[in-house]
């Protein structure tokens, strides 16, 4: 893919090799059923284990915090499905917050259980792609879901005051850090750890990471009460039963290990890369809106951005044939026509919605594909205006 410019790492990054050949004894030598008691079933526990003592070391929790899970979107709706249920259950509680830019991973589940009786809330956002930091009047809440960092256009949300109003109200906040793991530093500029957040759930994803696809990870606190969403044996503390992804586990503590530990370095070059982006697009093409925040909390690898007069399907395309991938929003509605429910809660228009692309770039993201980027996008974006009756 050497002549190719990748920019939609938030749809999927790349396998790192590493990774690989570090899952590689897990699918060839200890490929026991982790749950068996005879020595090979313990060679794959104990790989199993030491995984999830990894990726809990890694994200600042316990090992007995951590459940492996097939992805996001299952890690997503096990906290809602999980939590909601649950709060039912013990507190007869019956509202969802949810604020309205989630993933779909996370809307769909909330949508789904407002059939099922719960009262679905949507949090609203400011322009600016984030919700407000206070949360007053959370009587009856099951469960607040908020994401760490948007994967449309990369907003970082207040999750730590988000938190503290949850605590202070006996409220579980769950919070997708799937686009967020890795990509923000704290103040002393080392990756932020999820355990340093005040949440009772977070959800993860491998191949965001340069890990597998088909693995990840839900952050359940101590004390949090979670009813299961699927049934079987009496695997991850019977919360999440199936045989275990041994190999995938592994894969995903190897993969997220090694994006912590390039975070201090590969955070500000990914960020400086997005803002050269940004200032060549608002330099060299007319008539742009930047959905993502020039300021503030936000992620290093993400730029929205709105071309008027075109539609952002035809500008995908027409990078595509010039060696530029990027994506229109999130990759899981690039099927559908409808408009970005984000760009719309973000209250753009339906016309500039639908002429936005999202650029996302990654550990392997050069200079040089940035000013590839610029000049096959000043290219199209031309091209195409020249053709549309609305412009000129
Ligand atoms: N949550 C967010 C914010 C995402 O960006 C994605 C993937 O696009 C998901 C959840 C779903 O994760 P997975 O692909 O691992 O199911």
């Amino acid at each position: 893919m050497t002549d190719r410019v990748y920019l939609d790492h938030a749809a999927t990054t790349p396998l790192d090799p590493a990774v690989l050949e570090a899952m590689r004894p897990a699918l060839l030598d200890s490929w026991g059923n982790a749950s068996s008691l005879h020595r090979e079933g313990g060679a794959a526990r104990d790989l199993l284990e030491s995984s999830r003592e990894r990726v809990a070391a890694a994200l600042g929790v316990e090992a007995d915090e951590l459940l492996f899970t097939s992805g996001g979107t299952e890690s997503d709706n096990l906290a809602l499905f999980g939590v909601a249920r649950a709060a039912r259950d013990a507190r007869g509680a019956s509202r969802l917050l949810v604020s309205a830019i989630e993933h779909h991973a996370v809307l769909h589940p909330a949508e789904e259980l407002a059939r099922e009786g719960f009262t679905l809330e949507l949090l609203p956002v400011g322009p600016d792609g984030r919700v407000a930091p206070e949360l007053t009047a959370l009587d009856d809440v099951a469960l607040v879901s908020v994401m760490a960092a948007n994967n449309e256009v990369g907003s970082v949300q207040p999750i730590a005051a988000l938190g503290a109003a949850c605590q202070a109200a006996g409220v579980p906040l769950h919070t997708d850090a799937v686009q967020w793991i890795g990509r923000v530093l704290d103040e002393t500029g080392q990756p932020a750890r999820l355990g340093d957040l005040p949440i009772a759930l977070a959800s993860l994803s491998g191949h965001k990471l340069y890990g597998p696809k088909g693995v990840g990870a839900l952050v359940v606190r101590r004390g949090v009460k979670l009813r299961p969403l699927l049934f079987g044996g009496s695997h991850e503390g019977e919360r999440r039963p199936g045989t275990e992804n041994v190999a995938g586990a592994v894969g995903l503590a190897e993969a997220l290990e090694r994006v912590m530990a390039e975070a201090a370095r590969e955070v500000p070059r990914q960020a400086a890369l997005r803002d050269r982006l940004r200032e060549g697009v608002a330099a060299r093409i007319p008539e742009v809106v930047f959905n993502t925040p020039a300021e503030g909390p936000r992620l290093p690898h993400i730029l929205n951005v709105s071309f008027r007069h075109v539609e952002g399907e035809a500008l995908l395309l027409a990078l595509n044939a010039r060696g530029v991938a990027v994506a229109t929003g999130s990759a899981c509605t690039s099927e559908s026509l409808e408009p970005s429910h984000v760009l719309q809660a973000l209250g753009r228009p339906v016309e500039l919605a639908q002429g936005s692309l999202r650029f996302s770039l990654g550990r392997a993201t050069t200079e040089a594909d940035i000013e590839r980027t610029l000049d096959a996008l000043e290219q199209v974006v031309g091209g195409l205006r020249a053709l549309s009756p609305l412009y000129g």
